[in-house]
């Protein structure tokens, strides 16, 4: 097989957040490739950086008091430990705020001037005069010019869905400093992508060599339109002072916008990666490269990958990507990710909760089969899933036949006649298995696929060792022969399930390694036509003493999870990140009740409570039983909330009940007190959580 040389990206995280598993999906599927394509002796490399540039760095630096350097360095330390933890492996994990990345931000923008490929104009739009900066879009709120409701984006309404321009929105003000903004004109640079010369070549390149997945592909037909349409428009790449990104060359005051460098970025990290292992990055990115350069990234940037990038790269005399692998969202328990119900779980909160990563890798792979699908994370079968086939079927084969070999044949598999007996065996039972499926399955990363495949084969095995049932020869010392193959048969199989479980379990793997007592794990590649059984340990392999693989997933683990999730927001989920997400906002707001003196309010007695236990109340539509704990005793409340939460999110919560309401008799048993909820019902129900280190029984003032 021709050694291939491949470069691979992941997209770059954003430098004003933390990495949640929505996140993660994306570097799990890019890393299990790599390593995919590593086993099978390819030069590959994968490099990825933190996208650092932008208005929110630069306003959330300034709030935090400290400078967008010292942010983007604290990030990038956090972002890069969230994915070691996930055993995911970058060659380099870069920034874009450097040299590398100013550097061909600056040549591919003077090679596209030079082919009159910038255009400038002056446009008008929304400055904050109390600030004075322009206000990008998601910065400007104001009432909906259709339905009157309140707090709206400047480009459509959460309330009524109406979508408009941001000068129509009513009472508009900028969410940094509550100021009216001002119209106001600005120089602006532009990348002619509306150019036919851009147009001819994104028609022809988005069209053909598989550059995208055929939904990809569709969706591009839809934004360029029929031959001799012109529906692109031009790409505004510049934004005023101030600005944390890169001055753009001969225009003083003027920046490049964060989406220019973010994709240059993954050159910029290259380039890193290259001089410092005397790499020829030239080969990788020029025009006429024979290497093979490769996206992972979001269904919801194809824009940006799918266009611009590879537009630009053309035109300024680079290579432009192989292809371009898009995939979709994750969806938990299959709902968006949702704060409050404890699903939008960082990446930081699973490894402190001491989840084995290698879990939510098997599981994601299981779920990734190549398309722009949304993928969705049920925890409940996450946990039957791994349980079932990572512990049940695959690391249990190890559990069964090391023991004996170890104990009663000092590590040595079997070899010479019996070896060839075994083998034998194997090469019957396994005579129609096609281990080409799951090399191409890997290749198309439809990794779902290969996971059936290999779970088809750890099936078989488990099946066959049933049979064999060494535990029983065990017990006649006559039989030790055949005791000694049985085994051996078993630990060959689990040799081979490792190898092809190896890029998604690397840590795993590399345990079995040291078990196996063997080299880092190859891909296994079985020419047509030869027995399953050229694939084995040779005869006469000696192993080392079995050690504990691997847990089962315990309920209580995720239980756990969600519920930290769900009680503090991670530090870095602040305001700002909301406003670049867009959350939903509270539109009707009720009007304030009568004034009360401090004297009337400190007759009402709140204190903390833990919430022991919850449970469902059989007969009642509305209702939830929930156990308070509040130091000295436990009270029984049953509160409204059943529909927004379920039991199990709420066990072990911190939470504020009213301890001297006069208990009252209810249908289902008494209440004694009441817990407090915003929120006007239904799904809009919210319970108070006190902030950590509040105890139960404490009162609160
Ligand atoms: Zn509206």
């Amino acid at each position: 097989m021709k050694k291939r040389k491949i470069l691979v990206t992941s997209a770059l995280p954003y430098a004003n957040g933390s990495i949640h598993l929505g996140h993660l999906v994306e570097y799990i599927q890019t890393d299990i490739w790599v390593r995919f394509q590593r086993m099978r002796g390819h030069d590959i490399y994968y490099v990825c950086a933190d996208d650092t540039h932008g208005t929110p760095i630069m306003l959330r630096a300034e709030k935090e008091g400290i400078t967008p350097e010292a942010l983007i360095a604290r990030v990038h330390k956090e972002h890069l430990a969230d994915f070691t933890g996930f055993n995911i492996h970058f060659d380099n994990y870069y920034t874009t705020h450097s040299e590398e990345t100013r550097y061909f931000s600056e040549n591919i923008y003077q090679k596209l001037k030079a082919a009159w490929l910038i255009s400038v104009r002056s446009i008008e739009q929304l400055y904050d005069p109390s600030k004075n900066i322009f206000l990008p879009d998601r910065y400007v709120k104001g009432e909906c010019p259709k339905c009157g409701a309140k707090d709206q984006y400047s480009d459509s309404c959460e309330v009524c869905g109406a979508a408009y321009a941001p000068t129509e929105l009513k009472d508009p003000y900028s969410s940094v400093s509550g100021a009216k903004p001002i119209k106001k004109s600005s120089e602006h640079y532009f990348f002619n992508l509306s150019d036919n010369r851009c147009i001819d070549f994104l028609r022809k390149w988005t069209r053909e060599a598989d550059h995208l997945q055929p939904e990809a592909a569709n969706k591009m037909r839809e934004w360029l339109g029929e031959a001799g349409e012109n529906k692109l428009s031009d790409w505004d790449i510049s934004r005023d002072a101030p600005y944390f990104g890169f001055e753009i060359p001969g225009a003083p005051g003027k920046y490049f916008y964060v989406w220019l460098d973010a994709p240059i970025g993954y050159m910029g990290s290259f380039k890193n990666y290259c001089e410092k292992n005397n790499i020829d990055f030239d080969e990788f990115w020029r025009k006429d490269s024979a290497t093979e350069l490769y996206h992972f990234i979001g269904k919801d940037i194809l824009y940006f990958h799918a266009l611009f990038w590879p537009a630009m790269l053309e035109h300024s005399n680079y290579r432009t990507p192989t292809k371009i692998f898009a995939h979709g969202f994750l969806t938990v328990n299959g709902e968006k990710m949702s704060k409050s119900r404890g699903t939008f779980i960082t990446a930081e909160s699973y490894l402190q909760q001491q989840l084995n990563p290698e879990w939510l890798r098997y599981y994601f792979a299981a779920k990734l089969n190549g398309t722009l699908e949304d993928i969705d994370l049920n925890l409940e079968d996450f946990i039957a899933r791994v349980n079932s086939d990572l512990v049940g079927k695959f690391v249990n084969i190890a559990s069964r036949c090391a023991g004996f070999i170890n104990k009663r044949f000092q590590g040595k598999l079997v070899d010479g006649e019996q070896y060839q007996l075994m083998r034998t065996v194997i090469d019957e039972r396994f005579s129609s298995w096609r281990p080409g499926k799951i090399e191409q399955a890997f290749e198309d990363r439809d990794f779902s696929a290969a996971i059936r495949q290999v779970m088809k084969f750890a099936d078989a095995a488990n099946e066959m060792i049933h049979e064999l049932a060494p535990w029983e020869i065990a017990k006649d010392p006559q039989r030790s022969c055949e005791l000694q193959r049985h085994c051996s048969l078993g630990i060959q199989l689990f040799y081979l399930l490792s190898c092809y479980l190896k890029p998604i379990l690397p840590k795993t793997v590399e345990q079995i390694e040291t078990f196996l007592n063997c080299e880092p794990l190859m891909w296994p590649v079985l020419p047509d036509g030869k027995p399953v059984s050229d694939l084995l340990l040779p005869a006469g392999h000696c192993i080392n003493p079995y050690q504990h693989l691997m847990t089962r997933i315990d309920t209580k683990q995720i239980e756990a999870l969600v519920v930290a999730n769900q009680q503090g927001l991670p530090p870095a989920a602040d305001a700002f990140s909301r406003v670049r997400h867009g959350q939903k906002q509270q539109h009707a707001v009720a009007s304030i009740a009568d004034t009360v003196s401090i004297d009337d309010f400190s007759k009402i007695d709140l204190r903390i409570a833990r919430i022991v236990n919850a449970e469902q109340v059989t007969g009642a539509d509305k209702l939830l039983k929930l156990t308070l704990d509040i130091g000295a005793e436990q009270r029984t409340v049953f509160a409204g909330i059943k529909s927004a939460y379920e039991p199990e999110q709420l066990k072990g919560r911190f939470t504020v009940m009213v301890a001297n309401l006069a208990p009252r008799k209810m249908k289902f048993g008494v209440s004694e007190g009441m817990v407090l909820a915003a929120g006007g019902g239904g799904k809009e129900l919210f319970i108070l959580s006190p902030d950590d280190g509040a105890q139960p029984g404490m009162r609160v003032t």
